[in-house]
């Protein structure tokens, strides 16, 4: 049977950077990653369309306003490896960075698999053992006493057989399965005694029953807010909106999912944390089914009605589909003018008062409605193991000594932008060195 220090459970950006630290500080064939794929980082080659969003440059104190209750949980990892550390680590290994809009850092390359070779680079020279193609069941770990009556984790099945003083649990999430991340560390975690939180799948794209909005396909609406309502209190995200073949996607509605499916209160999950079928999927039901779009966020109503007021006179002869360039890109409007029932042939000087105000207040809350969450393409799992339960100075579990968690298996999750990397890789580095630490 091997013998190691730490032994790592799942092999993404969270994994393997919990093995290049505790192997720092720990020394050659001392660490061990365990994974199920037959390669490490399968859904870390996929982040940013391939490009990988490894971070944003957004300071940390401002950072941690978008994790709200889990705010202090986390602010210990990432004060701990912030963004310059974390890039200086890909440094070291020539691999530049540039930050592109919203504060977003990508690799110069513009490459994810060049992300994945300098950990990977960082692995073989530390002397990481690395086990791939071993998926682990929560049955294949039992945690006992040695003949030195010390505790060390037995993990073994058909394919391995080893022992380590300290466990990382990086499995990632539920979403995205064809990664890899099917929710296995939530059956180890919950076998260890830990709580595991609703689960929801985050940063997701809404499908909308219209088939002549799914027509647009294609079509980017650059800059508009959208929202939803919570009584009388508006939640909205400002940014680029995307029409797919199903619906909505882009920035905007991949942020406001997030937003929105907090605030709903269902589990993809069943009791036995298996992930529930595809019709209980489509029913889920949300906060709101409802969302709007503000195509003018800089503008108000009155401000819209009062310009369409003053144009009209000198434009009485400009078709209506002519004069809403002003405010929509020429490809959306024949959608929007069908919308009102307002015939985009017509003459401004044939628009009604009632047909302005119209256009106005559609312009400013254009109506959606969300037929159901496109799960298949979340991007992040929002829950997870409960943060109460885990020592946010160490990431050790407040139940089982030597058992630590790292990345998306915890119940923390950010919003699009560089942060949920940021999140794995701070956590990994923070469990890595503590389990090391513990054991010096
Ligand atoms: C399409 C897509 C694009 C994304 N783009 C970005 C982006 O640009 N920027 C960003 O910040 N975030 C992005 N994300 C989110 C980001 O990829 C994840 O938050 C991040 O990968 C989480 O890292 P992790 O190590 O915790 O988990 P994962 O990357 O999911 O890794 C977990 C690993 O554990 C392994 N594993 C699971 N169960 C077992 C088991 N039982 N035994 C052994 N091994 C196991 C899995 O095979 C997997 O390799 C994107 C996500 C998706 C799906």
């Amino acid at each position: 049977m091997h013998e190691y220090k730490v032994a790592i459970i799942g092999g993404g950006p969270a994994g393997m950077m919990a093995a290049i630290k505790a192997a720092q500080e720990l020394g050659p064939k001392t660490v061990c990653i365990i994974e199920k794929n037959d390669g490490l980082g399968k859904k870390l080659l996929m982040t940013g369309g391939g490009r990988c969003n490894i971070a944003n440059s957004t300071p940390i104190h401002d950072q941690l306003n978008y994790y709200k209750k889990n705010k202090n949980f986390l602010k210990h990892a990432l004060y701990t490896l912030p963004q310059e550390k974390l890039l200086a680590i890909f440094e070291e290994k020539d691999l530049e960075f540039h930050i592109e809009d919203k504060k977003r850092i990508f690799p110069d390359s513009e490459d994810a698999h060049d992300v994945l070779d300098v950990l990977e680079e960082y692995l073989e020279e530390l002397e990481v053992d690395t086990y791939l193609s071993c998926p682990i069941d929560a049955n294949d770990m039992e945690h006992e006493l040695n003949e030195r009556m010390e505790p060390v984790f037995l993990i073994e099945n058909d394919k391995i057989s080893l022992n380590a003083s300290k466990i990382v649990v990086s499995t990632g999430g539920i979403t995205y399965p064809s990664t890899g991340s099917t929710g296995d560390g939530y059956k180890i975690a919950s076998k260890m005694n830990h709580n595991i939180t609703d689960i929801k799948p985050g940063l997701v794209s809404f499908n909308v029953d219209d088939f002549l909005l799914r027509s647009l396909s294609g079509l980017t609406l650059n800059d508009v807010e959208i929202s939803f309502k919570d009584k009388k209190k508006k939640t909205s995200v400002r940014g680029d909106l995307l029409i797919s073949h199903f619906g909505l996607t882009g920035p905007a509605v991949i942020d406001l999912s997030n937003l929105l499916i907090e605030k709903s209160k269902f589990s993809i999950v069943d009791d036995d944390l298996n992930l529930i079928d595809d019709e209980e999927m489509e029913n889920l039901e949300l906060f709101s089914d409802r969302i709007s779009i503000d195509f003018t966020p800089d503008l108000t109503e009155e401000d819209i009605k009062a310009q369409i007021t003053k144009d009209t006179p000198e434009s009485g002869t400009l078709k209506i589909k002519n004069y809403m360039k002003k405010f929509l890109p020429s490809n959306f409007i024949d959608y929007f003018l069908m919308k009102l029932d307002i015939s985009p042939n017509k003459t401004m000087a044939n628009i009604t008062k009632k047909e302005k105000n119209k256009i106005a207040e559609d312009l400013k809350r254009h109506p959606i409605v969300i037929e159901f969450l496109e799960i298949d393409l979340a991007k992040v799992t929002i829950g997870g193991v409960k943060s109460k339960e885990i020592d946010s100075k160490t990431l050790q579990s407040r139940f089982v000594e030597g058992l630590y968690f790292a990345g998306e298996v915890l119940e923390v999750a950010g919003p699009t932008g560089g942060y949920n990397l940021q999140i794995a890789f701070a956590t990994g580095y923070l469990a890595g060195q503590e389990a090391a630490n513990s054991l010096k």
